[in-house]
């Protein structure tokens, strides 16, 4: 495995598999490295603690970054590069267009996080503009991250192919993340209901059909502290209509300070 700092002429000319994260990686990584490596290309993985993604100064330094633990975990998967550029290559001067993430950019995760999705579509749109990627793999856990990054690539009409990762839970139902590594055992154990409100919500929304008993159901969570659960067309991501063939609930919560994002995917069953 390379160890890459910057982009070099051998990369540009090779089609490479890219696979980018901010690190303190997990199975759920891992999932998606193992994805990439079937494709026989060149994998890279970037490991890049992007500051534009994050609208709270606290948050961006309480990051987990164990860079060295990271590094072992990759080089006993025999990747062929990792990128960890410094944030003055990714960002140099007049280097890099700041996207515009529209209005799905602002709405649900962005509403509590403004100019979190603007910092994502930044950071991804600059990785492809310097990597050149054939393919690239993204997680289903950040399914309006993964929206809007295929919404950018039709709109700039970018040749790369995404692969969508399934999310990687533990036995408990709990999403992986690398800030469970914040929580105490306690707040993980917290953080378990986060599946169980979706299946629940899952179940209540294919019993009712009804997107109104959906909001009343969700109105509860709302007043127990979680940040948002709605349910959406998973295709457009917006409000279903009779046409929507595959849903999606999202839902964020905050347990100790941390914020945790999850979702579940479903069709309804006899059409
Ligand atoms: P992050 O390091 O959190 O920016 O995530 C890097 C990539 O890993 C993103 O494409 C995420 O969607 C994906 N990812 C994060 N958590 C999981 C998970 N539990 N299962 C599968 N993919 C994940």
């Amino acid at each position: 495995m390379k160890i890459i700092k910057e982009i070099n002429n051998n990369i540009l000319n090779s089609d490479i598999c890219l696979i980018p994260t901010m690190g303190a990686l997990h199975e759920g990584h891992l999932s998606l490295i193992e994805e990439g490596k079937k494709l026989g290309l060149p994998t890279m993985v970037s490991i890049f603690v992007n500051e534009k993604q994050f609208n709270e100064e606290e948050d961006f330094n309480s990051y987990p970054r164990p860079i060295e633990d990271d590094i072992k975990i990759l080089q006993d998967l025999n990747i062929d590069y990792l990128f960890i550029p410094e944030n003055s290559y990714i960002y140099s001067e007049n280097s890099f267009e700041l996207i515009d993430s529209g209005v799905l950019g602002k709405q649900y995760e962005g509403s509590s996080r403004p100019g979190h999705f603007d910092g994502v579509l930044t950071v991804v749109n600059r990785l492809f503009e310097l990597i050149k990627p054939k393919v690239a793999i993204f997680g289903k856990k950040d399914a309006q991250q993964l929206f809007l990054i295929k919404e950018l690539i039709f709109k700039k009409k970018c040749e790369i192919e995404i692969i969508e990762g399934k999310t990687i839970r533990e036995s408990s139902g709990l999403a992986l993340s690398s800030r469970n590594l914040l929580l105490t055992d306690s707040g993980k154990e917290k953080a378990t209901l986060l599946y169980t409100i979706l299946r629940e919500a899952k179940k209540n929304f294919s019993d009712r059909r009804e997107l109104d008993a959906f909001e009343i159901f969700s109105s509860k969570y709302l007043n127990l502290g979680i940040d948002y659960l709605e349910i959406l067309d998973l295709e457009t991501f917006s409000e279903p209509t009779e046409k929507t063939v595959e849903y999606i609930i999202l839902l964020a919560a905050i347990i100790e300070d941390v914020r945790l994002i999850d979702n579940i995917e479903f069709k309804l069953e006899g059409g």
